[in-house]
C-alpha cells in the first residue's frame, strides 16, 4: 500500500513537472515565432506596396536559414489573397485556415500556426502566416517521459526496499497481536496482554486490546463473585428444604403423595449438586480450593465408588477391568471420589442406549492410571480439549437433550492437576474413554491383602 501510494505521488509530481515544462516551451516558441512573423511583415511592406512577389518570396526563402522549424509560410494581401508562399520541402502551399481577428496563434496536430498582420501607416496591408513544426517539443516530451519512467522505476524500487525493510518490524508486532488474540479465543484466558511499544496505529490497537482484556477480566471477576455469593446463600435454604422433604418422605406412605415427594427430592438433589459445583468453581477461580491430603487405598475407593454409582445408574452395568493396583496413595480422598463419581455419571449419562461402562486401572513406575470407558455418543476430535472448559457442552448434545451445566469436567481437571496428575480423553466417535493419572511420588505401597 505504501509502495503504491509513493508511486502514485511520484507519478503525479512527474506529470505536473512535464505538463509545466511543455507549457513553458510552447509559450517561448509562440513568442519567438510571433516576433519572427512580425519581422517578416515589416520587411515585406515595400514588396506588398510594389506588388513585388519575387521580393516577398525571397524574404520568405530566408526562413530556410533563419528558422528551419518553419515548414510553410504565406503572405496574404489585405484582401486575404495569397501574395507569396514558402514551403521548406517544396510540398506546395499550405491551406492556412481563414485568419480571424484577435487570433494570433493556434496549435494544430503537432504544429504551431502563427498569424501576424502587416500594418503600414495604420492600415492593414496583409498578413504573415507561419506553420512551425514542433519537432523539438516532441524530442523534449520523449526525453522527459524517459527520465520520468526511469525515476519512477528507481522510486518504486527504493520504496519497495524501504517497505521490505520496515515490513518485518510491522508484521512482527501485528503477528504477535494476532497470535495473542488466537490464544485468547482458544483458551479463554483473558489475563493475556500484548507488549505495548512504539507510537503508531499498532500501539493504539494494542492498548485497546489490553483495555478490553482488563474489562472482560473485571466483568468475569464480578460474575464469579456473584455466582459464589448466590450459591452460598442458596445452600442453607436448600439443605433445609431437603431435610423437610426427607422427613415427609419417611412418614408419607400414600400414593401419589409419596411419588410427588420423591420427585421433589430428586430435583432438590440435582439443584444441590449444581450449587456444590458452582461453589467449587468459585473456589477454583479465587484459588481457594484446598486439598485435604490423607492416605488411602485407591482400590478400595474405586470399588466403593463403583458400588454407589451402580445404585444411581441401574440401567448400566459398571464393571471393573484390569488388575487391582494395590496401592495406598496420598491424596484428597473426597476429591478423588468426586472425580470418579463425575466420570462414571457422565459415562452413563452420555450413553443412554448402552448397557455397560468399564473402569480400568493400571499402574506404571511413576503413576496410577484410571480410565472410564463408555459406548455412548462420543466426543468429536475438535471438541475434546474444550470439554474441560467452564460451561462447555458439546454441539452434539442439541440432538440428545441430555441436561448438564458443563462444570463437572472443569472441576475434575482442576482437582487432578492440583494432585500433579493429568486428565485426558480418547474418543473415536463411538464412545469415549476418560483417563486420569495420579503420580506415585508421595504414595505408599499397600500391604498385600491376605
Ligand atoms: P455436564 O455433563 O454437566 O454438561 P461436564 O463438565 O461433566 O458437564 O461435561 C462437559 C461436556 O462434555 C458435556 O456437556 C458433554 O458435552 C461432554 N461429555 C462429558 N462426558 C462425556 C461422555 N462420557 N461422552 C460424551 N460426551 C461427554
Amino acid at each position: 500500500m505504501q509502495v503504491f501510494t509513493s508511486v502514485m505521488v511520484l507519478g503525479l509530481c512527474f506529470a505536473a513537472f512535464i505538463i509545466s515544462d511543455i507549457k513553458g516551451y510552447k509559450e517561448r516558441k509562440t513568442d519567438s515565432m510571433i516576433s519572427l512573423a512580425n519581422v517578416i511583415g515589416l520587411n515585406s511592406i515595400s514588396a506588398i506596396d510594389f506588388l513585388d512577389n519575387d521580393a516577398a518570396k525571397a524574404i520568405l526563402g530566408d526562413l530556410r536559414k533563419i528558422s528551419p522549424d518553419v515548414v510553410h509560410a504565406t503572405i496574404l494581401d489585405n484582401k486575404g489573397n495569397i501574395f507569396a508562399t514558402y514551403s521548406k520541402n517544396g510540398t506546395g502551399t499550405y491551406p492556412f485556415p481563414r485568419v480571424q481577428a484577435n487570433k494570433k496563434f493556434e496549435f494544430v496536430r503537432n504544429h504551431l500556426l502563427v498569424y501576424n498582420t502587416i500594418i503600414n501607416d495604420n492600415e492593414i496591408t496583409g498578413t504573415v502566416c507561419l506553420r512551425v513544426e514542433l519537432t523539438e517539443l516532441n524530442a523534449i516530451k520523449k526525453q522527459k517521459y524517459q527520465i520520468a519512467y526511469i525515476l519512477l522505476i528507481v522510486g518504486l524500487g527504493v520504496a519497495f526496499l524501504i517497505a521490505l525493510a520496515i515490513q518485518p518490524y510491522i508484521s512482527k508486532r501485528l503477528l504477535s497481536l494476532v497470535s495473542i488474540m488466537n490464544q485468547v479465543s482458544k483458551t479463554g484466558d483473558y489475563s493475556k496482554h500484548v507488549v505495548v511499544e512504539g507510537k503508531d496505529e499498532i500501539t493504539a490497537l494494542s492498548l485497546v486490546f489490553n483495555n478490553l482484556m482488563d474489562q472482560i477480566q473485571e466483568s468475569h471477576k464480578k460474575k464469579d463473585e456473584f455466582i459464589g455469593i448466590a450459591s452460598h446463600e442458596l445452600k442453607t435454604p436448600l439443605t433445609s428444604i431437603k431435610a423437610y422433604l426427607q422427613v415427609l418422605d419417611s412418614i408419607e406412605n400414600n400414593q401419589p403423595n409419596k411419588q410427588y415427594i420423591e420427585k421433589a427430592l430428586e430435583n432438590v438433589n440435582k439443584l444441590q449438586q449444581l450449587l456444590l459445583d458452582l461453589l467449587d468453581v468459585s473456589k477454583i477461580q479465587s484459588g481457594q480450593l484446598q486439598l485435604n491430603i490423607n492416605e488411602f487405598n485407591i482400590d478400595t475407593l474405586i470399588d466403593e465408588t463403583i458400588a454407589s454409582s451402580q445404585i444411581v445408574s441401574p440401567n448400566h452395568q459398571i464393571v471393573r477391568e484390569g488388575k487391582p493396583v494395590n496401592q495406598v496413595i496420598s491424596a484428597d480422598k473426597q476429591r478423588i471420589e468426586q472425580v470418579l463419581i463425575n466420570l462414571l455419571s457422565n459415562a452413563t449419562k452420555y450413553s443412554p442406549g448402552a448397557k455397560k461402562v468399564i473402569l480400568y486401572t493400571a499402574k506404571t513406575v511413576s503413576a496410577i492410571i484410571v480410565g472410564v470407558k463408555d459406548f455412548g455418543i462420543g466426543i468429536p476430535k475438535k471438541e475434546q480439549s474444550k470439554v474441560f472448559e467452564r460451561f462447555y457442552r458439546t454441539k452434539e448434545l442439541s440432538k440428545h437433550h441430555i441436561s448438564g451445566f458443563g462444570l463437572g469436567l472443569y472441576i475434575c481437571r482442576d482437582i487432578i492437576e492440583r494432585h500433579k496428575g493429568k486428565i485426558w480423553i480418547e474418543s473415536d466417535g463411538k464412545g469415549s474413554v476418560f483417563y486420569f493419572s495420579l503420580p506415585l511420588q508421595s504414595s505408599v505401597a499397600a500391604a498385600p491383602s491376605a
